[in-house]
């Protein structure tokens, strides 16, 4: 099933009441979403006996979590302790996932740095595999990590490089991020063919299975010439995308993946925009 919640705690979870991650899977349900996404963007910093409890209030009202690992991590990264720490920002995220009871971890791969941008990305390839062979080892074979599409052309994570990456392993699934893909490439995105190819590109990279399944990022988001500048909301009509030509896509092609909104302090409002947007589609059909 087709999923859709908030990223992070927005303005109306704390202009209702509400207090603590614990309390956001009511917050969730009373806006008719399904999902959240927890932040370690700073690091993971979450005792194990609060994603306890956390858990079991998310599984209790049947709404699912997934977690956002930290934003330092670099697998394309030449410093051997760096790279330590992204493995370890990673596992401590896959770790803290497991006390949630969620499934799936995002994180960025990385940038090249000073690096040539392909030997750059053969490092990052290089080193994430030997990362999935000590995912397997310990245990995670029943999360998933999704690398996501980045939105400034210096880090690496366009559409191609996200493929390759997927592709080293069965536990890794696409996060694409619409909003970076149309930073980075100046509002490429706009009719729903624009969409289509993207799509297209990923099922042809990764296979069908693995984009059915996949996690997505939605926002507005302004750009320059180096691609991302910052996180908009559904009120701005100058740099999209627009979610309605995707979901008549996400219709066309029966993709169910989990898509949380990642606006600049309307992410429930925004979500929910989405969700009606795509049940008017599928209902038409
Ligand atoms: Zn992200």
């Amino acid at each position: 099933m087709i999923k859709f919640g908030p990223s992070g705690a927005d303005q109306a979870f704390y202009a209702s009441g509400y207090n603590g991650t614990v309390e956001m899977p009511l917050y969730v349900k009373e806006n008719g979403l399904d999902i959240f996404e927890y932040s370690f963007g700073k690091g993971v910093r979450l005792a194990d006996t609060t994603a306890d409890k956390i858990g079991k209030a998310f599984s209790e009202n049947g709404i699912g979590i997934s977690v956002h690992a930290p934003y330092f991590i670099n697998f394309a990264g030449e410093d051997p302790m760096k790279l330590n720490s992204s493995f370890r920002d990673l596992f401590a995220s896959l770790d803290s996932l497991k006390h949630l009871g969620g499934t799936r971890a995002v994180f960025h791969p990385g940038s090249p740095l000073k690096s040539d941008r392909k030997v750059a990305m053969d490092r990052l390839i290089a080193n994430f595999t030997r990362f999935m062979d000590e995912f397997y080892q310990n245990g995670y074979q029943d999360r998933y990590v999704c690398a996501e599409t980045m939105g400034k052309i210096n880090q690496l994570g366009d559409v191609d490089e996200i493929i390759d990456i997927v592709n080293v392993a069965d536990n890794v699934l696409p996060c694409i991020d619409f909003g970076h893909l149309n930073a980075r490439t100046q509002g490429s995105l706009k009719t729903k063919d624009d969409f289509k190819r993207v799509i297209d590109r990923m099922i042809d990279g990764v296979g069908e299975e693995k984009v059915k399944k996949m996690h997505v990022h939605f926002s507005k988001i302004e750009y320059g010439k180096g691609g991302e500048v910052r996180h908009l909301t559904f009120e701005d009509t100058v740099f999209g995308p627009e979610f309605e030509p995707l979901a008549e896509v996400l219709v066309e092609y029966r993709l169910e993946p989990w898509i949380l909104s990642e606006s600049n302090g309307t992410q429930s409002l925004d979500a929910k925009t989405m969700k009606n947007l795509y049940f008017k589609h599928s209902n038409i059909k």
